[in-house]
């Protein structure tokens, strides 16, 4: 009798701004090299979009950028096709754990999981506090009810991305820890990982210790806000934190698949290691994923690797290829663009709003040409999206 299609496993595992040729040394990534030997990857995968906003949405619904939605995050215009939802359709348990906040509850990546976890409220909570007391800590208690109290929650949204913050980094060891406490099945799951380890700011907790986080933070904010005052010398630094960055998370990775395939029945468990996006170091005129950038290979181009997955060694694979790979069923199978967009954001961060962005940039990888908006893309969008501005 034919195996019910819902008896396997489905693994994504995204290791945010993972170069590809950082991923594929052997001697920064020994575990990860050796699964990649044994099993299957791809040299030529590339991403859909220039960062997380508009790439995440891309992997985990299949739909291309600007296509449906202009905004960052799972809305309902691109929902019916979110992978979580469909694996529950088609019978699978759902687990996803992120170290990301743009794919977190506040972009709305919480919906249909059997289990979840993003930090990230937990967090908001926590220093929102701490804020909230410095400031009203010398103000009357009446006053501190009938005007603050109803301020408070919007203090809380309004604050920084705490990604921004190197001791505030969720590191990767915190989702395994999670991921061990999910009550997780033989078969029968989708679990998707979203870890930060390359993400900037780059430091490990070892290299914290070691140089001081003054330091590490000053290099930071050169990055960040001066990356022209970045001397030679800046920029060795940060490859070399970057580098440290990619050893631990090799080291977690490892823990990681060991455990998942001691767990789960190995011979119907599909992985997927890969990144929403590469990260440039330097090498052209700017650094990390600036979103309407895309001169720089190192920054759009990604790791791909599988396990009961074949890939052909010759093909270029994008993130909608991706995508198909994952789905738990051929009907929800996409045509992937050969394309990576890069764009503006067009509206402001508000709490509790979610940013606009605008195309202004494509690369095909031969060439680079700049747009005037999601009209000029050079793929079909969906005419009856376009107004975008109404929030759902
Ligand atoms: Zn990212």
């Amino acid at each position: 009798m034919e195996k019910k299609k819902n008896q396997d496993n489905l693994i994504l595992i995204v290791c945010d701004c993972l170069r590809v040729d950082y991923a594929y040394n052997p001697d920064l990534m020994p575990f990860l090299n050796n699964f990649k030997d044994q099993n299957n990857f791809s040299k030529k995968s590339f991403s859909n979009a220039t960062n997380t906003h508009l790439a995440m949405p891309t992997m985990m619904t299949g739909v291309h950028p600007f296509s449906k939605t202009n905004s960052s995050g799972i809305n309902n215009k691109i929902i019916g096709t979110y992978l979580p939802k469909i694996f529950k359709i088609n019978g699978y348990s759902t687990h996803g754990i992120t170290a990301n906040i743009v794919t977190s509850s506040s972009f709305g990546y919480n919906v249909d999981w059997d289990s979840w976890e993003d930090f990230w409220s937990q967090k908001r909570k926590q220093s929102g506090q701490k804020y909230i007391r410095k400031i009203t800590d010398k103000i009357p208690q009446t006053i501190k009810n009938s005007l603050l109290s109803p301020l408070r929650k919007v203090v809380r949204r309004a604050l920084p991305e705490q990604i921004t913050d190197v001791k505030n980094k969720v590191r990767a060891d915190k989702v395994f820890q999670k991921l061990k406490s999910l009550p997780i099945k033989q078969n029968g799951n989708f679990i998707f990982l979203h870890l930060m380890e390359p993400h900037s700011p780059y430091g490990t907790v070892e290299d914290v210790r070691k140089f001081g986080i003054s330091n590490i933070k000053a290099l930071t904010g050169k990055i960040y806000d001066n990356p022209s005052a970045l001397s030679f010398k800046d920029i060795l630094k940060i490859r070399n934190l970057y580098r440290n960055e990619c050893r631990y998370l090799d080291k977690i990775l490892k823990e990681m698949i060991t455990y998942l395939l001691e767990i789960l029945d190995v011979k119907s468990t599909r992985i997927i290691i890969t990144a929403d996006h590469g990260e440039a170091l330097g090498e052209t005129e700017y650094f990390m994923h600036q979103s309407d950038m895309v001169s720089n290979r190192n920054h759009i181009q990604i790791p791909f690797i599988t396990k009961n997955i074949p890939l052909e060694s010759d093909r270029t694979y994008w993130t909608e290829d991706i995508y198909n790979f994952l789905i738990p069923s051929d009907k929800y199978k996409v045509i992937a663009e050969p394309y990576c967009v890069g764009y503006k954001k067009v509206s402001l961060s508000l709490p509790g709003i979610r940013s606009e962005y605008e195309p202004c940039i494509v690369t095909d990888l031969k060439s680079i040409w700049k747009i005037r908006g999601k009209n000029e893309l050079p793929y079909p969008i969906d005419k009856a999206s376009f107004i975008d501005g109404l929030k759902l």
